[in-house]
């Protein structure tokens, strides 16, 4: 694996690179998809599977080492097993990101080129709530492909958006879960996107999250977080499991970033909140060299939030929603 040459003006060198594999989605997941739907790309704009591949192998030679397929949901891709195979060989970290609907037709694959991390967007552990948050009804299907994760041995980890007056009363309750299972849970908390009608009176800090774990279990271990982690984590003393915080808002993580982003229709963004895309896909089948424009991309790298000290409307609401930037 070559050393990055994906480094922005702070010095931070980029080797993970999230790609979003469909701006489409099975669930309405209200903080995520705006409700009156979002733009999709026409077909011929989305990356085709050997394009995704095509460009993957760029940025590994120029030093990526871990590979990110998320969405919109990634697993409704069609011939998304075609897909992992060929970016298993480039010898990069797979890592996936789902909401756990189709993942029990892909463990035998995951298993054989060796994708080993996944994170489920699992948001309430309660079968009414969780239809009302994705507007449709798979949590049985969703727990169902967990506990067969869990037991065939990935690293699951439950993603969890908490809104005040929706599922702020579960921090306990998945907390429990990581009391007899290995499984981690990300609590990340509520971010602005365009359309997803973002309020921070009805999102969950880390302070207050924390404070609930330590209240109800006592004592909280801090466990140390690996580089470039973009979560604070914690385990309750015992518990097999552990809990991470994503403080995007009250306190972001952006001081270690090593992410990009390729959305489906190949725009490379610098940051998640970046309004400025840069298209790799249209100048790569043109046949041009596309080196010169990630490192460029990179370069004008903000060094957090893409510069929002606070989060502005007139900020985000320029920024994509975040079915169609992959999260
Ligand atoms: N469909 C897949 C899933 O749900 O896991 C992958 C894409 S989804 C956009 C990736 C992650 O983004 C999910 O864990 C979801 O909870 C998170 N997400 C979406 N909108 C968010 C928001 N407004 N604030 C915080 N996280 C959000
Ligand atoms: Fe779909 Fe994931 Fe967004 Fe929910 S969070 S609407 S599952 S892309
Ligand atoms: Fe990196 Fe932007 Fe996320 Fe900060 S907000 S961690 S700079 S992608």
């Amino acid at each position: 694996m070559s050393e990055s040459q994906i480094i922005d003006q702070f010095g931070r060198k980029h080797t993970y690179l999230r790609i979003s594999l469909t701006d489409r989605c099975n669930l309405r997941c209200f903080y995520c998809m705006p409700e009156e739907g979002s733009e999709m790309a026409d077909k011929p704009h989305v990356m085709k599977l050997e394009e995704i591949v095509a460009l993957s192998k760029i940025f590994v030679s120029m030093g990526v080492d871990t590979i990110r397929l998320t969405g919109g949901e990634p697993l409704i891709r069609k011939n998304f097993g075609f897909l992992v195979e060929n970016l298993a060989e480039l010898g990069v970290k797979l890592k996936l990101t789902t909401n756990g609907i189709l993942l029990d037709q892909y463990y035998d694959l995951f298993e054989k080129v060796g994708l080993k991390s996944i994170n489920v967007s699992l948001d309430s552990l309660d079968k009414t709530r969780m239809a009302f948050i994705t507007k449709r009804d798979y949590y049985d299907r969703i727990m169902a492909n967990v506990r067969e994760g869990l037991k065939r041995g990935f690293e699951i980890k439950l993603n969890v958006v908490l809104i005040k007056g929706v599922n702020d009363k579960e921090i306990i309750d998945f907390i429990e879960l990581t009391r007899d299972s290995k499984v981690q849970i990300k609590f990340i908390e509520f971010m602005p996107f365009k359309g997803n009608k973002w309020d921070w009176s009805k999102g969950v800090s880390e302070e207050e999250i924390l404070s609930v774990a330590k209240t109800h279990f006592g004592g909280l271990d801090v466990l140390e977080n690996p580089a470039h982690s973009t979560s604070s984590n914690y385990a309750i003393p015992g518990f097999k499991g552990s809990f991470g915080l994503v403080s995007t808002i009250t306190n972001p993580f952006c001081d270690d970033c090593n992410r990009i982003r390729l959305t489906a229709d190949g725009k490379m963004k610098n940051c998640l909140f970046a309004t400025k895309e840069t298209d790799l896909l249209t100048p790569f089948r043109e046949g041009a060299q596309i080196e010169g424009l990630i490192i460029q991309s990179i370069k004008e790298k903000k060094y957090s939030r893409d510069g929002m000290d606070k989060m502005v409307s007139s900020h985000f609401e320029k920024n994509r929603s975040m079915v169609s930037i992959g999260g």
